[in-house]
């Protein structure tokens, strides 16, 4: 089969498209065939090195497909199941191995496979920060960076479901158009105005309640100056590199903050949590109040491509390979 692996840590042109060995699933294990795999920033981090993993390996953590075959004691899924995932390595390939307990079934006639693929990682993430994180409540405020993004296009709609108010901000016009669809109620350009200082006064001075950050580096001190006392700033990436260590006695100064940096593996670790996160938003998909934006489709063979793509800061929505 084809995979796209990293043989050394490096940019997009380390992305190897390779012939592997189709994978044998073990004790507890399925092989699913993929019908897309998920491109999320986590894979950059791990092509880069930023998140070290020994190379060589397949890149990729998401996807969908059908389950072709499994492994010994396997009872609860069959072949012909079709089953989506996200947090198991090697999905930008044709086949992968999963433990069964990371697989969720869902129903082809409600979700299609690529929609299912795309909206696992970044869905089950805009999930646990506004429902787990700072669970919102009907009339705060939220502020939410790179809002026409991949998660970010899916927080705005969370967030409004919860009935918050939502601030997005963005680098163009265009993405400001796509943030406002998925519900913003005002959207800052973080490239041409200061965000701190418009939350402020969009909030009448206040500041928000909670601010979900995943640009990280160029945005952390002024995503707290963001902030009401006692407000929440959730550090969930860094699409624009790392924040640095900070003094905490800043928090005290601008307003007894809080600061909390979260993964979603944390938050799908027992299989009751992944399946009222994944099925909850399969439900929405279904029901056709959540909308996920495929911004961006490439042929496995192009993963190099796309991921030039969203570091360039040009893609908007999800992006997906197709093997
Ligand atoms: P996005 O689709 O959001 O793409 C990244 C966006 O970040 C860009 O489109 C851009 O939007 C913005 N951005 C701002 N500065 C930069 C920069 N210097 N370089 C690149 N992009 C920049 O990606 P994802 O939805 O896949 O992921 C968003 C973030 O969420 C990532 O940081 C990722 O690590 C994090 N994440 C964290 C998880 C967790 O559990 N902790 C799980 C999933 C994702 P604009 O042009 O509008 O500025």
């Amino acid at each position: 089969m084809k995979a796209i692996r990293v043989n050394e840590y490096g940019g997009p042109e380390v992305l190897s498209y390779e012939d592997v060995e189709i994978p044998e699933p073990g004790p507890g294990q399925a092989r699913v065939r993929l019908a897309a795999s998920g491109v999320n920033f986590i894979d950059v981090y791990q092509r880069t090195g930023v998140y070290p993993i020994d190379p060589p390996f397949t890149l990729g953590q998401e996807g969908a497909g059908e389950v072709e075959a499994v492994g010994e004691g396997v009872e609860e899924i069959s072949p012909g199941d079709h089953v989506a995932f996200a947090g198991v390595m090697g999905s930008y390939a044709e086949y992968v191995v999963a433990p069964v307990e990371k697989l969720v079934p869902f129903n082809v006639v409600y979700v299609e496979a690529r929609m299912a693929a795309a909206v696992m990682l970044q869905g089950m993430t805009a999930h646990y920060l506004t429902h787990s994180t700072f669970p919102l409540q009907e009339g705060q405020t939220t502020l939410v960076h790179a809002a026409a993004g991949g998660v970010g296009l899916i927080l705005c709609q969370l967030a409004k479901m919860r009935g918050a108010r939502v601030i997005g901000t963005v680098s163009t016009d265009e993405k400001a158009k796509l943030a406002k669809s998925a519900g913003a109620d005002e959207v800052i350009l973080y490239t041409e105005q200061d965000f701190a200082e418009e939350a402020r006064r969009i909030t009448d001075g206040e500041g928000v309640h909670v601010v979900y950050d995943s640009v990280g580096k160029d945005t952390f001190d002024k995503s707290l100056d963001s902030l009401r006392p006692r407000g929440y700033l959730v550090l969930f990436g860094g699409s624009s590199g790392q924040v640095p260590p900070i003094d905490l006695q800043v928090l005290n100064q601008k307003g007894s903050l809080f600061v909390t940096r979260p993964k979603l593996a944390d938050h799908v670790a027992t299989r009751e949590e992944l399946l009222w996160r994944a099925q909850s938003l399969f439900t929405w998909i279904g029901q056709n109040n959540l909308n996920v934006r495929v911004g961006g489709s490439y042929r496995l063979s192009e993963a190099d491509q796309a991921h030039r793509d969203l570091e360039g800061r040009k893609t908007t929505g999800k992006l997906i390979l197709i093997p």
